[in-house]
Order: structure tokens, then C-alpha cells, then sequence
């Protein structure tokens, strides 16, 4: 049953928003002075590849460790849009065309794959992302989906202060991930897929493992 990953790494210099601080991996107790290793971290929630809880943008809305696990976890959906480039924003027709005809179901997880993660390393990965319109995120909504994913760092217009793709799906209480990698790695189009966060106090989001489990 092969697993792939789809998550990006934690490291001190990945990408992140100007916004957020880089990731600290602070080595805390060491073998040779305490018998045992381990290393204090610091960082945003929404470092890496991480799910967004409606709490994120919505007062008395749900923190992740509200969140049923059951949202985490179910069938999933790529859709390919990997002609969406740099700044460019899908709209409900095209998640329309990227259906095929076979309509996306309620409670489907689904996720836009563009391919952005090519660009991990490299500066226009946080300032010139693809993402989704508002009238995309409603019709999602109508649609009813379980949880939306993107390869990312964010799923709307970078230079929208208004956020209006979160505010409709984290509205609706529909999670959202960011950052996912490597969605050209799964040989199918429908499959399991696993993200599960940490059980974080009030928390506005988590890194996630992302998952795709594949059945033979
Ligand atoms: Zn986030």
C-alpha cells in the first residue's frame, strides 16, 4: 500500500512570508550531556504544509483542535490546473472544465494542483502564486466539499489584503490547505487522502502530514 508524501520539508531556511519568522530548530538536550536528544522548535502554525482552521480569520469560529478528524481524512480529488501560472486565478468554469463532466460530490477533498511547488526554492514562490477567485471558493461551497488544498503557499491573490477565498471557505467551515508538493506524483486522479494537524490549544492551524494513500 504505497504511501506518498505530499508535504514539504520544516528547515530553518525554507519558504515563509515576510509576515512569519523562519522555522527554529534549537537543539535542547544533547546524548553526550543528558542521555537523550531533542530539539525545541519555534514557528507559526502555518509553517510548511499546513491546514488552516476557520479560527485563522473567523472570531468564535473553530481552532483546529476543535475541528472533527473525520474532515482530515476521505476521498480526494486532484484537479489539474497546471496551466495556471504565475498570478493567475482559477474561476468556478474552470474547476468546471478540470470536472470532466464527473461533478465533484459532497464531501469530496479537493485539491488544485498547479504544479507551483517547482518553485519551492525561489523567491516568486510566495509573491507571484496562483490561486483561486472568490466565485471558485462559492462554488466549492455550494458544492459542499469536505476540506480544499492547494500547492501554494496561499490560495489567494497574493496582494488581496481581503482574503476573500479564506473568508469563504473557512466560512463555511470548509478547512484549507496550503503548500502541498509533489500532487504530479499520484498516478491517480481519485484516491485516500490523509491530513492530519496537531491537536494545538486553540489553534489557528497546524503543519500537516499530507498523505495520499494509494490501494492496489
Ligand atoms: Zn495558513
Amino acid at each position: 500500500m504505497p504511501l506518498i508524501d505530499l508535504t514539504q520539508p520544516i528547515e530553518p531556511k525554507m519558504s515563509m512570508f515576510p509576515i512569519d519568522p523562519q522555522p527554529i530548530i534549537y537543539p535542547w538536550t544533547t546524548i553526550e550531556a543528558h542521555g537523550f536528544a531533542t530539539n525545541a522548535l519555534f514557528m507559526v502554525e502555518h509553517t510548511g504544509t499546513h491546514i488552516d482552521a476557520p479560527a485563522h480569520f473567523i472570531r468564535n469560529k473553530k481552532s483546529i483542535d476543535q475541528i472533527d478528524l473525520e474532515k482530515f481524512h476521505g476521498r480526494a480529488r486532484i484537479l489539474n490546473l497546471t496551466n495556471f501560472g504565475e498570478r493567475m486565478f482559477v474561476r468556478s468554469k474552470d474547476i468546471k472544465n478540470a470536472e470532466h463532466g464527473n461533478k465533484i460530490a459532497r464531501n469530496e477533498i479537493i485539491l488544485i494542483r498547479t504544479d507551483w511547488d517547482r518553485h519551492w526554492r525561489n523567491k516568486k514562490y510566495i509573491k507571484s502564486n496562483p490561486g483561486l477567485s472568490a466565485d471558485a471558493a462559492q462554488y466549492l461551497v455550494k458544492k459542499r466539499v469536505k476540506m480544499v488544498g492547494i500547492d501554494t503557499p496561499n490560495m489567494d491573490n497574493p496582494d488581496s489584503a481581503k482574503f476573500p477565498v479564506h473568508k469563504t471557505l473557512l466560512g463555511a467551515e470548509i478547512p484549507i490547505i496550503e503548500n502541498l508538493a509533489h500532487l504530479r506524483k499520484v498516478p491517480q486522479n481519485t484516491f485516500e487522502f490523509v491530513a492530519m494537524p496537531l491537536n494545538i490549544e486553540h489553534g489557528t492551524g497546524s503543519p500537516v502530514r499530507a498523505i495520499a494513500v494509494i490501494r492496489k
